[in-house]
């Protein structure tokens, strides 16, 4: 779909009959739900169309009740959507990019962080889960929630917030992941909701056209029957699967225990979809769930935002300095601890002593090789309460030519080299 505001009727002559306009870049939004504060006068093209989505009584349902049209529609929408947020970001590069990306002469795009899906929105979330790791332990549990296609996505995202809900309110999780078929004389409920949804197959020879089929299933199914919980040599967890003689008849295969993809028993029932659910060990399932960010290092790691422009007044940084200048509590905590105990004030550019909630800070990554900033960032991780940059380096009353000398000083780095 283009801007042109004809574009819809003529694409979709039977959702706008009457060949009404489209969306254009030139709605303004109704001064009643405009508040002041709102800098933004136009509606933008996801709001129109999320507008457009919608059953309205007095209204016509010709977009929401038109089956194959509407789902047509909605990609289309979506397309036109992306290839306009994508072609701003195309226009403004000099803009996005600054002085850090200007040594790349390649003519590549830089997408920022703040663009979904983008190297650098999944590097962040990376570096947020790391960062959530260090502060409260390693996770104990790896949950994977997944719904058929044909589940509309709010019911979904109501039942994603119901298991959140469940999972830091009421306590679902023990010793109680299960990997059996129950018995229907004792668990009927039980027993269809893992028919329906955990039962891994058929696939292999029985059914080579099942996705998880290359060559032979790429999840190895099925299991081998174990009489107890284990390790294998790669240290993954090897879960028990008696044989209980439950079986299941799928077509003209038999499954049974070894094609139980492990679950938890009142999740899936309460849920009535796929959630897998298994153990977590170790930091190495945070990386598998954000593989696309140890692809290779970004030498264009947008350093600006974590550790401030000293040139361009106050940042984030600057504000820390000052904020220990004046408060002797905060002395004690290190650059990455201070978002626990203060707020930023975006307005006033100020660290504030936080009165309430909750929040985990990191120093943004910045890549070896990115010079002095990669040692002051460094650095940032274990001095508490200095006062200024020439204070940050200064190691037992002795100033430092530089950041690297500083961590040297300080015994972060190993050797010389
Ligand atoms: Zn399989």
């Amino acid at each position: 779909m283009s801007l042109n505001p004809k574009f819809d009727a003529l694409h979709f002559p039977l959702l706008f009959p009457y060949g009404e306009d489209g969306y254009h870049p030139l709605i303004k939004y109704r001064s009643a739900f405009c508040p002041p504060s709102m800098r933004r006068q136009f509606v933008t093209q996801r709001e129109y169309y999320a507008f457009r989505l919608q059953y309205r009584n007095g209204e016509g349902h010709t977009i929401v009740q038109a089956g194959k049209a509407l789902q047509h529609f909605c990609i289309d929408a979506y397309s036109s959507i992306e290839l306009n947020r994508l072609a701003f970001l195309c226009c403004h590069q000099p803009r996005l990019t600054a002085e850090v990306y200007q040594g790349d002469k390649m003519g590549h795009i830089v997408l920022p962080g703040t663009y979904i899906g983008s190297p650098r929105y999944m590097q962040q979330l990376y570096h947020d889960a790391m960062a959530v790791v260090e502060f409260f332990g390693n996770p104990d549990l790896f949950i994977t929630f997944t719904y058929k296609p044909m589940v509309i996505s709010r019911v979904f995202h109501a039942k994603l917030s119901i298991l959140i809900d469940d999972i830091k309110k009421n306590s679902y999780f023990g010793k109680t992941i299960a990997t059996k078929i129950p018995d229907p004389q004792q668990d009927l409920v039980g027993y269809e909701a893992v028919c329906k949804f955990m039962l891994h197959g058929p696939c292999g020879e029985a059914n080579t056209n099942a996705p998880c089929v290359k060559g032979k299933c790429s999840k190895q199914f099925p299991k081998e029957f174990h009489s107890a919980t284990t390790f294998d040599k790669f240290g993954n967890v090897v879960y028990r699967r008696s044989n209980t003689g439950v079986e299941v008849q799928k077509g003209s295969v038999v499954l049974d225990n070894r094609h139980v993809v492990p679950y938890n028993r009142n999740l899936l029932v309460k849920m009535q979809a796929h959630i897998n659910v298994e153990v977590c060990h170790k930091g190495k399932l945070i990386k598998y769930l954000f593989k696309y960010v140890t692809k290779g290092p970004d030498r264009q790691s947008n350093v600006r935002n974590v550790l401030g422009n000293p040139n361009v007044g106050k940042t984030h940084l600057t504000e820390w300095f000052a904020l220990n200048r004046r408060d002797p509590q905060a002395r004690v905590l290190t650059y990455a601890q201070i978002p626990n105990n203060y707020t930023w004030l975006p307005d006033c550019k100020e660290w504030n002593p936080r009165k309430k909630g909750f929040a985990i800070g990191r120093v943004a990554y910045v890549p070896p090789g990115s010079g002095d900033v990669f040692f002051l960032r460094m650095m940032l991780t274990k001095v508490r309460g200095a006062l200024n940059y020439a204070h940050l380096r200064t190691f037992n009353g002795e100033l430092c030519p530089d950041f690297e000398k500083a961590c040297e000083k300080l015994g972060l780095l190993s050797d010389t080299s």
